[in-house]
């Protein structure tokens, strides 16, 4: 039987000629092509800089170091959000925690996020940043963010992996213009891909700089930042970085990509609205949740099931819709009840019970730009069939 996932890439000739040209061409990895994609990355969100890195898990790692995060500062971000949101913080020694979602728009909630800065400072602590996470394509209240952000002082940082091509407030360049470091993911199911692939926009030099150097082992052959020339092959390290490059093919690919972004999401919101349209009347669940003034970018369809209401438990509706060739994805365990944020900073069930909840109840259906009209009707109905 035909099996229909949650998301899929979308690869066209254009794409795979972009591709061939740069396999033929003489740099596979650090030639023209990375900064071409950067340049139009910058372009379409509106960002002063950008830097293209391996994947969007390196885009964090090194957007924490060049934030200054330390051991022991406090960062915080939503339980329902994949892994790399957290695990961030941990690459640099800093104290995860976590501020629990809105129920009705699934992002972290500014109320609760006030509330957990006044419980720090009753212990005379401070935090140091949020990473907002604009779940499923849906922008947070970057509003009420960037407002505790100067009242509190604390650095933002939006992990825009879901909500490329999304816009708030009529603006499409939101994810800058709210956050002092933005993040990308361009892994196949999201909006656009390379592969494996990230990138970190950004309206500030010194975090670009810093960002720039990290990415490619902390090696300067900036003559500014020598402490001597030895030659024209002389270079230093002054800071410890990494290997995050990414190839000037995948840059080839994401560049070709980025000329479809708007009908790619335009093409996710029509899946959304049918969708939207089939299940409006139906009781037991609960379609996304679209703020005024957003255009949602679709990276998931997330649909709330009361399974309290009917007659299959979570596990068996699974089995159900599997059988019938539907395999549904669940986004996301939260992710303080992950063993190992139990065992070492003590979170425990009950903790966050909005996102507890949410994950009690939530599927993601199919949704991508090749899900067929037939595909999505023959999920739709199986849907239905398996509510009663
Ligand atoms: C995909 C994703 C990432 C990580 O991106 P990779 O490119 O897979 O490393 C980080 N955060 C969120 C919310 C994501 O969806």
């Amino acid at each position: 039987m035909k099996k229909i996932y949650y998301g899929k890439q979308t690869i066209d000739d254009d794409d795979i000629k972009s591709v061939s040209e740069v396999l033929k061409s003489d740099f596979l990895t650090q030639g023209p092509l990375v900064e071409k994609f950067e340049n139009k990355l910058k372009t379409l969100f509106g960002a002063k800089y950008c830097n293209a890195l391996c994947n969007g898990t390196a885009a964090l790692h090194l957007a924490g170091i060049a934030l200054n995060w330390q051991r022991d500062d406090i960062i915080l971000t939503s339980p329902i959000t994949f892994l790399a949101s957290a695990n961030a913080i941990l690459y640099s020694g800093a104290k995860p925690d976590f501020v629990d979602i809105d129920l009705k728009t699934y992002t972290i909630d500014p109320n609760l996020l006030e509330n957990k800065i006044k419980q720090y400072q009753l212990k005379n602590k401070k935090i140091k940043a949020v990473i907002g996470v604009d779940y499923a394509g849906l922008p947070c209240d970057w509003d009420s963010l960037r407002f505790l952000a100067n009242k509190y002082d604390f650095q933002l940082v939006n992990d825009n992996c879901h909500a490329m091509g999304a816009s708030y407030n009529g603006d499409k360049y939101y994810a800058v213009n709210y956050a002092d470091v933005v993040t990308q993911s361009y892994h196949p199911v999201k909006q656009i891909t390379t592969g494996e692939g990230g990138s970190v926009l950004t309206n500030s030099a010194q975090i670009d700089s810093r960002i720039r150097n990290l990415k490619t082992h902390g090696m300067t052959k900036d003559p500014e930042k020598l402490d001597k020339i030895d030659g024209p092959w002389y270079y230093e390290m002054h800071n410890l970085g990494y290997n995050y490059r990414i190839t000037d093919f995948q840059c080839a690919l994401g560049f070709s990509q980025l000329k479809k972004l708007n009908s790619f999401v335009k093409k996710r919101n029509k899946i959304a609205q049918i969708y939207n349209d089939a299940f409006k009347d139906i009781s037991n669940i609960t379609t996304p949740f679209i703020s005024a003034n957003v255009y949602h970018a679709f990276h998931l369809y997330c649909l709330k099931i009361n399974f309290k209401k009917i007659k299959l438990n979570k596990i068996n509706f699974h089995k159900r819709m599997s059988e019938q060739g539907i395999v549904l994805q669940v986004h996301y365990i939260p992710v303080h009840l992950q063993p190992f944020y139990k065992k070492n900073f003590g979170f425990k069930v009950g903790d966050f019970p909005n996102s507890e909840l949410f994950y009690d109840m939530e599927f993601s259906l199919p949704i991508y730009p090749l899900l067929s009209k037939g595909d999505q009707d023959y999920i739709i109905e199986k849907i239905k069939l398996n509510l009663e």
